[in-house]
């Protein structure tokens, strides 16, 4: 078998699961390997019964004392067992398998794993598995990979097709020098492959991941080092001379720009007016207003008679430019003539938008990076500006301009990244920085909370949307079927449980990414309308939304984000000009993670909050932390592997000044990756 062929080679593999597994983006078999678990998980050591605590997972080893079948009203089996140690006693609970009467007899001793859960006084278990003494032996010191699922497909299904593709996988020749190899103390790539999806410990799955991870990064920095130097070469097609208007935009703007706004927009306006293109990058922390600086900069591109484009990863964060463009164009009226151009559009509609920027009609669209590059033909493109974003592909610029006439580039990211990183992820573009947040605004109030404070987290919730305004709840999963038997909250049930426990007049609605577009839009004008108090979301509202309404941004199972994620989610609240609360509850109290969280108490610094995480996880929390999901590595995460990336940065310098072609012998290997192709799917999507 080879990497490229279809999931469907796989034995018992049919249409029907190729589908499930299409939803995951899983087509190939190189898929299937490149599906990364998502965390490990391991057998508990035993409790006992006595000393159970509600809503987390727990092994038992239990006599079962006594087993009752019964039938619901509408004919439904349920098995309810009782199960005893020396400490007590505890009920668990079978749904529709009769069958396991056999299984338990009175008298036979199990261990059960499974939630806790209360009900009214008491603590049952839902379904346990229950193992023998020699199969919980033999697990208890196993790693074993949980995987992202959809619904349909079970976490067991999925390692076993993983597990039955590495048997019978051919691996590629291995392509990385033995020098690297030994020199970085690498595993082959079938090493990495088994140990990252079924290692038998942390250490195993470590050395996978580094594998794997610096692979990941190699190829990275070694196509970013091939493109340095293209853009300063770039002759400016599109001077921009004039700036009577924009500087007239600029004096007339409610408040005064900062002092690093004004800098960043001399550097740009110094580009635009020089004999190369503009290739820069503009990082600012949320909130530090970089909207304003993408408006300025796109007037002096149209005032000079030229288009401008304004793309944003997500609809709804492009619908919002279109409403503040809009705005600012009729209030201080602005030589701009926007269109729209989102996925949700109908065909008619999309057209017409196509047409007006074919005859220059239109000389601002706004979008999604998606739909702009899809068809669209320009008069005359000079700027093009990515929001939320960290680099703009060589392929996607050359897809825009017309026939080698590069149009100037921005991009504008909020994932605070330290500047020696930045210069090797980055080396290719000229950096901006604005690092103030704009004054006057009222500091927000965190708390981080166990669970154990929810219900007065809601009461908190509640009152102040009976002042007027709305919060936000986040969730990390979209609904049940995201990950089997799951401790983790979901955005389905949890706003279920919270309409039940609010009053019934509190507007709750939820949002997550895999809802249609169209879909999520109406909810997001909805709640930007004040139609809906509470939004219960995955973070797709982490980038960029802007309601100045809402006060309150609630993060349930905070423990599993990136503290960096979780300083973007706060940027969503404090926009406007009341005093605004961050409530982060963690699933879990043990001091490593209430220290972790408690960081984002003292500082409001990405940049520092960021590295101070790092410096508080050890190996077993690598996994399982969602980190900023914005830079969109497969597996590398920039600041966990900030080493690996520095290595890489040198090798790669060393490679190209000893041997630019790739003629050694030893670098055969390294030559054939970059023919066969694969590395075209790394155009820097989004990276
Ligand atoms: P981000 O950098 O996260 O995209 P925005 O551009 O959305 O930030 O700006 C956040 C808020 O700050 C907006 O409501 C914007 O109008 C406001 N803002 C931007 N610049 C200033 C400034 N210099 N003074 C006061 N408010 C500002
Ligand atoms: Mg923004």
């Amino acid at each position: 078998m080879q990497l490229t062929d279809s999931v469907q080679t796989l034995k018992g593999v049919g249409e029907k699961t190729a589908k499930l597994f299409s939803k995951l983006n899983i087509v190939t078999l190189r898929d299937l390997l490149h599906h990364f678990p998502r965390e490990y998980d391991s057998l508990e050591s035993v409790s006992e019964i006595a000393s159970l605590v509600p809503d987390r997972r727990a092994v038992i080893a239990g006599h079962v004392s006594a087993a009752k079948p019964a039938r619901t009203r509408n004919g439904k089996s349920i098995l309810t067992l009782s199960l005893r140690d020396g400490s007590g006693q505890i009920q668990a609970l079978y749904f529709n398998q009769p069958y396991l009467l056999q299984k338990f007899r009175p008298g036979a001793f199990y261990y059960f794993r499974g939630v806790v859960h209360q009900r009214g006084k008491q603590l049952l278990l839902e379904q346990p598995s229950a193992y023998t003494q020699e199969e919980y032996r033999e697990l208890s010191d196993a790693l074993w990979p949980v995987y992202g699922l959809t619904k349909g497909l079970t976490n067991r299904m999925l390692s076993s097709c993983i597990l039955k593709t590495l048997e019978q996988i051919t691996f590629p020749d291995e392509y990385l020098p033995a020098y690297i190899l030994q020199r970085e103390e690498l595993c082959s790539l079938p090493e990495a492959f088994h140990g990252i999806h079924f290692p038998h410990n942390f250490e195993e799955a470590e050395r996978a991941r580094k594998r794997l991870v610096f692979d990941e990064l190699f190829f990275f920095v070694y196509m970013i080092r091939k493109q340095k130097g293209y853009a300063a070469q770039l002759p400016n097609l599109y001077p921009m001379p004039k700036g009577k208007i924009s500087g007239q935009l600029l004096k007339s703007l409610p408040y005064d720009l900062t002092k690093p706004q004004l800098r960043t927009l001399q550097e740009i306006f110094i580009d635009l007016e020089s004999p190369y293109v503009m290739n820069r990058m503009i990082q600012g922390d949320v909130g530090s207003g970089k909207t304003v600086v993408a408006l300025l900069a796109l007037c002096k591109c149209v005032e000079n008679g030229y288009q401008g484009a304004l793309m944003a990863p997500t609809e709804v964060l492009a619908q919002q430019h279109m409403a503040y463009f809009s705005d600012m164009t009729a209030e201080h009226d602005l030589p701009f003539h926007p269109v729209l151009l989102v996925g949700s559009m109908s065909a008619a509609q999309k057209k017409e938008a196509y047409r007006q920027i074919k005859t220059g009609e239109a000389n601002l669209v706004i979008g999604t990076h998606a739909v702009i590059q899809e068809k669209v033909v320009f008069r005359n493109l000079a700027l093009v500006i990515t929001d939320e974003q960290h680099r703009f592909g060589v392929r996607q610029w050359e897809s825009l301009g017309q026939k080698g006439a590069y149009p100037h580039v921005l991009v504008m990211s909020a994932t605070p990244i330290p500047r020696s990183l930045a210069i090797i992820l980055y080396g290719d573009m000229n950096l901006s920085v604005i690092d103030e947040l704009p004054g006057n605004r009222l500091l927000r109030q965190n708390c981080v909370v166990t669970t154990s404070k929810r219900a007065a987290s809601w009461r908190f919730l509640e009152k102040e949307v009976r002042k007027g305004h709305q919060a936000y709840v986040i969730c990390p999963m979209v609904d049940s079927g995201e990950r089997e038997d799951s401790l983790l909250e979901n955005v389905v049930d949890y706003s279920a449980m919270l309409k039940e426990a609010m009053p019934g007049d509190i507007r709750i609605e939820y949002l997550h990414g895999k809802m249609r577009p169209a879909q999520k839009k109406q909810i997001m004008d909805a709640f930007h309308a004040h139609k809906i108090d509470i939004l219960v979301s995955t973070t797709v509202i982490e980038v960029g939304i802007d309601v100045p309404n809402a006060t309150v941004m609630m993060v349930e199972n905070a423990e599993r984000f990136g503290l960096a994620a979780l300083h973007q989610l706060r940027g969503r609240v404090g926009r406007g000009p009341d005093q605004s609360y961050c409530i982060f509850v963690a699933s879990r109290d043990d001091e490593k993670t209430m220290k972790r969280l408690d960081i984002l108490n003292h500082s409001n610094d990405g940049f520092f909050i960021a590295s101070e995480d790092l410096k508080l996880r050890g190996p077993g929390d690598l996994f399982g932390v969602q980190q900023s999901g914005d830079l969109d590595f497969e597996l590398a995460d920039i600041y966990q592997d900030a080493g690996i990336l520095k290595r890489c940065s040198e090798l790669v310098e060393e490679i190209m000044a000893s041997d630019p072609d790739l003629k050694r012998e030893e670098h055969q290997g390294l030559q054939s990756v970059f023919q066969s192709g694969i590395l075209n799917r790394l155009d820097f999507r989004t990276i």
